[in-house]
């Protein structure tokens, strides 16, 4: 049993099932993002573990204890919501010291642990400010040695960096990236950023309607999604959905049909299933190669500064390609008769 163990976690509101029968199992240390769309569930987990709601079913363990029976105090959970709240009227080591003296930390302790939280979030100087006089970088670092002073045996982050912008936002990313490895505290961070969850983790969760769907590294969920969900929620692909034949053929469900690149396909074969290819993994030719290839037309160009992004029509489908730009432009034009091929590795066969 891993470091954190949830086992199948269910809730209820009103009987609309939020959370159904949710598993984890992460080792002591790991950053695992919850990502999934808006009303997956990503909060409604953060709080059961929290023990702000209490779960119909399932139950938690951190390090080998069971504690869906304790109130929240008593679970030795750190905790930054996205809108910090920071206590108004008190000053930044006022908040810091606030679950110190909860726990009855002598006057000499607090002291000591409240600066060396300071400077660990880089704050040692703004000690006596009241968060309306810090910037929300400010007040987000003090949200964190907040959570992080009590030495908390989890840390719990709900879209805790979303109210930044964009540019505080990525240097926060690193900052708490750097904080997180250098305690390893395990983390549960909760986003519907893509790409905050790619940076940031070792391990990500995509929800969907309460339930997890794949739980991998950010490589893996990006090169071998387990669905078209998961697919397209991380990143783009093509999908082509039909059956594959004889000799690597492919039937679309259009009833047109191409050659597959070289591989076993054995396994699958006459079994429905969607062929899911990346833009940026499929290879653009103006010469028809002599591997397994599909005819097409370019309709449309986005230039994207290094890259561009084409539009191909092929077998009655829109298919999507991301091509490296030359220094000298765009290296194809709208309406360029061009081929396409790519490798069997970096395909997926899925089958939903
Ligand atoms: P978001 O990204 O928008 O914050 P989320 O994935 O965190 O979404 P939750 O906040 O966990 O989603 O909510 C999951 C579902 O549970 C939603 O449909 C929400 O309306 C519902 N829900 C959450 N809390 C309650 C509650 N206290 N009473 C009734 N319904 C609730």
């Amino acid at each position: 049993m891993g470091y954190l163990a949830i086992k199948n976690l269910s809730k209820s509101f009103q009987n609309n099932k939020v959370l159904d029968r949710i598993n984890l199992d992460i080792e002591k240390g790991t950053f695992l993002s919850l990502l999934g769309p808006s009303g997956c569930g990503k909060t409604t987990t953060l709080r059961l573990i929290a023990g702000f709601e209490r779960q119909d079913e399932g139950t938690i363990n951190i390090g080998g204890n069971m504690i869906d029976r304790l109130p929240p105090y008593k679970r030795n959970i750190g905790l930054v919501f996205q809108n910090y709240a920071l206590f108004p009227h008190m000053t930044v080591s006022q908040n810091i010291a606030y679950g110190l003296e909860q726990r009855n930390f002598t006057k000499g302790e607090i002291k000591k642990e409240v600066s060396k939280a300071l400077e660990m979030v880089q704050l040692t100087g703004y000690e006596n400010r009241k968060p309306r006089q810090l910037s929300g970088g400010q007040q987000q670092r003090v949200a964190l040695a907040r959570a992080l002073v009590i030495k908390p045996s989890l840390l719990l982050l709900d879209e805790s960096l979303s109210a930044l912008d964009k540019k505080l936002r990525v240097d926060m990313q690193i900052e708490l990236r750097q904080i997180q490895k250098n305690i390893g505290i395990t983390t549960l961070f909760v986003t519907h950023d893509q790409e905050e969850a790619m940076t940031l983790s070792d391990q990500i969760a995509v929800m969907k309607d309460g339930k997890i769907i794949q739980i991998d590294t950010p490589q893996k969920i990006y090169e071998k999604p387990i669905n078209t969900f998961v697919a397209s929620f991380i990143g783009q692909s093509n999908f082509f959905y039909g059956k594959i034949k004889d000799h690597l053929q492919f039937e679309l469900q259009n009833g047109q049909s191409f050659l597959l690149p070289h591989g076993d396909y054995s396994l699958n074969k006459g079994q429905d299933c969607i062929i899911s290819i990346r833009p940026e993994k499929i290879r653009m030719d103006r010469n028809r190669p002599s591997h397994p290839h599909i005819q097409g037309k370019v309709k449309f160009i986005t230039y994207v500064g290094n890259l561009s992004m084409y539009l191909i029509e092929a077998l009655g489908l829109e298919i999507r390609v991301q091509n490296q730009n030359h220094n000298d432009g765009v290296p194809f034009e709208i309406n360029d008769e061009i081929f396409l091929s790519w490798d069997s590795g970096n395909q997926s066969i899925l089958f939903e």
